[in-house]
């Protein structure tokens, strides 16, 4: 096993890595900004590296300072979590490159599902759907692209090879547009994201979030351990997560799923990760891979018992997958609502001092978060302050402890959208199951 892991992130996913830690036998190295030195997993860790200021470029994004962190530690592996520095291939080869062991994929695969235009040509030759669109990026002639759209079918969507955060995309719904299109999402994307790549793909109108978990190992196994449904979302952020995705069939999530895994095999892809897909009329239609862990991976934990953050420390240790896909069993139904420190009506961000915190509890409720009474939330960082997760023998017993847990927990002191997820489990189309990814904003009068 690892000897000592650096953990070079914050907040709730740092904590959940130290837990894994811990577990494990593996001591763990805090790397953490000025403005984080009162973080829960920072108070836990056998030790602390203080990287730099509150300002991220200055801390959890600037890799000289995490790797000097590692060095005077002498720590063996990082563990970037999600967001960060987390799908960053330079990072990766950076962290190879002095010696310390990058807890996730390869720089290589990094960088080929990294770019948008390079996955999805990969994905299409491992045999993964994907949304019909033009088979790479788009060239200069005006006349090709709009012969491809018209052949595809309006609405349209471009979208720039580089792009992330749902930045870097326009819907097109008619020729009348295209080209300004093309030429607007261009520069945008050169500013934005250093690279003018765009391409086009069928604009799907009512689609939903349903994406895929992955684990593969350094000797070629890879296993899918099912999908999660994330379509509950505000500006393509996710704001509910539950597995399974209602009405998916055992057929599909075992073709598809093997798909998934079968597309890992074929890019030496080593690690946790997930193929995101958009899911309408029965079809699915790949449109990116996350190559790290995801926030909502307990999701996936509650409904088959595995630990996916141990999985990766053991994978990165060198151990082969201890599971074949044949032993990976789903059971009951679990659900994960995101808590912000923001405004539940304005999204406005709350920072500030918890005042009280009373955590639910009961059977079944699992709670990710590093806040406790007397915590000052920063105003530096993402508003996530953690993760309320509900697990029952069915989707509807899910729900029923979900709506009990919301009504025990008291966060006081900052606001927080507690109050908008207990409108949501009201809601009588989320109790049905399948709402899609325009659902939330058509409700919150956003679209
Ligand atoms: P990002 O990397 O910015 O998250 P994605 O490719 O994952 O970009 O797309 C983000 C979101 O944009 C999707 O979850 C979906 O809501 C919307 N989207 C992307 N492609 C399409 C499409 N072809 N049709 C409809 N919606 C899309």
């Amino acid at each position: 096993m690892l000897d000592k892991v650096l953990i070079a992130n914050r907040g709730e996913i740092a904590l959940r890595i130290v837990r894994a830690c811990q577990e494990l036998g593996i001591k763990t190295v805090a790397a953490y900004s000025s403005a984080d030195a009162n973080l829960k997993h920072v108070l836990l860790a056998d030790e602390t590296v203080c990287i730099g200021p509150p300002s991220s470029t200055e801390s959890y994004l600037n890799m000289p300072s995490l790797i000097a962190a590692a060095e005077v530690t002498d720590a063996v592996a990082i563990h970037p979590g999600y967001g960060f520095l987390s799908e960053n291939a330079d990072f990766a080869e950076r962290v190879e490159e002095s010696g310390f062991i990058f807890i996730g994929p390869t720089p290589q695969s990094m960088r080929l599902m990294g770019d948008k235009v390079s996955a999805i040509r990969a994905m299409r030759e491992s045999g993964v759907p994907c949304v019909p669109g033009s088979d790479g990026p788009l060239g200069e002639d005006n006349e090709e692209n709009a012969r491809l759209a018209r052949e595809i079918g309006y609405p349209v969507i471009i979208k720039a090879s580089g792009g992330g955060g749902g930045r870097g995309m326009r819907v097109v719904h008619s020729e009348a547009s295209l080209f300004n299109a093309i030429t607007v999402t261009k520069q945008e994307a050169l500013s934005a994201f250093g690279n003018d790549q765009v391409y086009l793909e069928k604009f799907l109108t009512t689609p939903r979030h349903v994406e895929f978990q992955v684990l593969a190992d350094n000797y070629g196994n890879a296993i899918h351990l099912g999908e999660r449904d994330c379509s509950m979302q505000r500006r393509h952020q996710k704001v509910v997560e539950e597995a399974p995705a209602p009405g998916i069939t055992e057929e599909q999530r075992a073709r598809v799923g093997e798909r998934c895994a079968q597309a890992c095999r074929e890019i030496d892809y080593r690690g946790a990760g997930t193929f995101e897909f958009l899911y309408q009329d029965g079809e699915f239609y790949f449109i990116e891979m996350n190559t790290r862990l995801q926030v909502e991976h307990p999701v996936t934990e509650m409904v088959t018992g595995l630990d996916i953050v141990k999985a990766q420390l053991m994978i990165a240790a060198g151990e082969p997958l201890p599971w074949k896909q044949e032993d990976i069993r789903w059971y009951g139904h679990a659900i994960e609502c995101r808590i912000n420190a923001e405004d539940p009506k304005t999204f406005m961000p709350s920072p500030g001092t918890i005042n009280l915190w009373h955590p639910p509890g009961g059977p079944g409720i699992r709670v990710d978060s590093h806040i406790y009474s007397g915590y000052a939330v920063p105003p530096h960082y993402d508003s996530m302050i953690g993760k309320l997760i509900a697990h029952g023998d069915s989707r509807t017993s899910a729900i029923a402890r979900m709506t009990t847990a919301l009504s025990e927990i008291v966060i006081e002191g900052i606001k927080t959208n507690i109050p908008l997820h207990q409108e949501i489990f009201q809601h009588a189309a989320f109790k049905n199951g399948g709402t899609d990814i325009n659902y939330l904003e058509k409700r919150l009068g956003l679209s």
